[in-house]
């Protein structure tokens, strides 16, 4: 067995080396501790000399008392059991550069039915890493002081990394969890590597299984493809493999929606905004498209909204070419769609008048609201209801066209329409 010790000391930062460095201290004082290993992607990052993420350790043995000890003596708040003997630490108040811990019991897992949640049973390390995506994330190293730095390494994660390439353990692994297409991607896109031609085979099998899988699930994996820099290339692959249109028959990326993620890519001026992001990704689908897509997400609300908003925007924004029309007028139509969808417009949509349009609507406005308020017409002995939001309305949209200019004029509108609002 190769023995990495050198990794775990030189080539990771002093955060890192300082939780390894308890990790031994703990494993070798606990009797109900048989060896306590660092797993997945941490080995796969230090091999390959890249900034690693979250620790994610196994522990064969007692893991609950394992982890309750590493969290006191980190300083950090006690573990939070977030599934069957998995433990959280919470590190976001010790010093920057801490990485957050998880630490799980050795276990096997098994698929009931396809894309189900796994059946988790205690089990051994080899076990534990039958149970995961890739052979490259199913390495161990060991931290315990009999055998620390010692490699793990039964699927020869270690050969697919000197070869670049995403292999998977075994034949059913997407009809399993097809979430694992989705990381395959991110994960050969992220590491340069490629995806192996077996493993390519099985995804092209299973990509239907995708359909299995909860919204939820889906959404969680689009959104940590969404959060990665190589987000362009990621979605290429994925329409490429088909696996777009798994999640949902009308998601695709059009041309004039990839060639702007591509411009925006290289100038380095990807939205940060989720919403913002979707709503170019999503740029130019139709109407049945964006609701099957809404539907197949089941997402936050700001999901929805900026996929829906770029369809009711192209349905009403050849009006804004109009040069008669009002301010109050372009109020209308704008105010009910999501500035994700008007942003998402005026990068991707076509250089029409329109686009001044929107400009005018966002940068100046949508601001536009009436000097008086609803205390104001209370004092005038107008009633709260519905009424006094439409009066309120009117007396906006005259100030947007330049028929009320001050507060006075404002007040005498609303009163003098009052008794139309109360009669219709
Ligand atoms: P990243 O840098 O993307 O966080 P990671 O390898 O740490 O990479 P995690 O999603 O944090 O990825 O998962 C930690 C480990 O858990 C993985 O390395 C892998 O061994 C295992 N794992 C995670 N998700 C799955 C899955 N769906 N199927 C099998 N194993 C998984």
């Amino acid at each position: 067995m190769p023995n990495l010790s050198q990794l775990l000391t030189s080539k990771s930062s002093t955060e890192y080396q300082r939780v390894f460095n308890m990790c031994r201290e703990i494993s070798d004082q606990l009797d109900n501790v048989d060896g306590v290993y660092v797993v997945g992607g941490v080995v796969r990052d230090l091999i390959l000399d890249r900034q690693p993420g979250d620790i994610d350790l196994s522990v064969v043995g007692d893991a609950a008392s394992f982890s309750k000890e590493l969290s006191s003596r980190l300083g950090a708040a006690p573990p939070s059991e977030s599934q069957f003997q998995t433990f959280k630490i919470d590190t976001s108040d010790l010093p920057a550069g801490t990485p957050a811990i998880d630490v799980v019991t050795a276990r096997s897992e098994t698929y009931a039915e396809p894309a189900a949640l796994p059946e988790v049973a205690i089990g051994t390390l080899d076990q534990d890493l039958k149970r995961r995506d890739f052979s490259v994330n199913a390495m161990a190293v060991s931290l315990s002081s009999s055998d620390w730095g010692t490699l793990v390494d039964p699927a020869n994660g270690f050969g697919d990394i000197m070869r670049k390439r995403i292999k998977v353990l075994h034949d059913g692994s997407f009809v399993d969890d097809p979430t694992r297409i989705f990381r395959a991607v991110r994960y050969s896109v992220r590491l340069g590597f490629t995806i192996e031609s077996r493993t390519s085979d099985l995804i092209s099998k299973s990509i239907g299984n995708v359909d299995h899988l909860s919204g939820a699930r889906v959404r969680n994996e689009f959104e940590l493809m969404l959060a990665e820099t190589q987000l362009v290339d990621m979605l290429r692959i994925s329409e490429e493999i088909g696996l777009l249109a798994a999640i949902s028959p009308g998601l695709r990326i059009g041309a004039k929606a990839m060639q702007v993620l591509e411009e925006m890519n290289e100038s380095d001026s990807i939205p940060s905004d989720k919403s913002e992001l979707l709503a170019v990704m999503m740029f130019g689908l139709n109407e049945d498209e964006a609701a099957q897509i809404v539907e197949r997400f089941q997402g936050p609300s700001n999901w929805g909204e900026s996929i829906i908003g770029n369809v009711d925007l192209a349905k009403h924004v050849a009006v804004l070419d109009q040069p008669s029309l009002l301010p109050s007028e372009v109020v209308e139509i704008l105010d009910s769609i999501p500035e994700s969808s008007m942003r998402a417009y005026l990068i991707a949509g076509p250089p029409l008048p329109r686009r001044d349009r929107i400009n005018q609507y966002l940068e100046k406005l949508q601001f536009v609201k009436p000097e008086i308020t609803g205390n104001d017409l209370i004092q005038e002995g107008i009633p709260e209801g519905p009424v006094m939001g439409k009066l309120l309305e009117l007396v906006r949209r005259a100030k947007l066209d330049g028929q009320v200019t001050s507060r006075e004029e404002e007040l005498e509108l609303a009163k003098s329409r009052l008794p139309g609002f109360l009669t219709n």
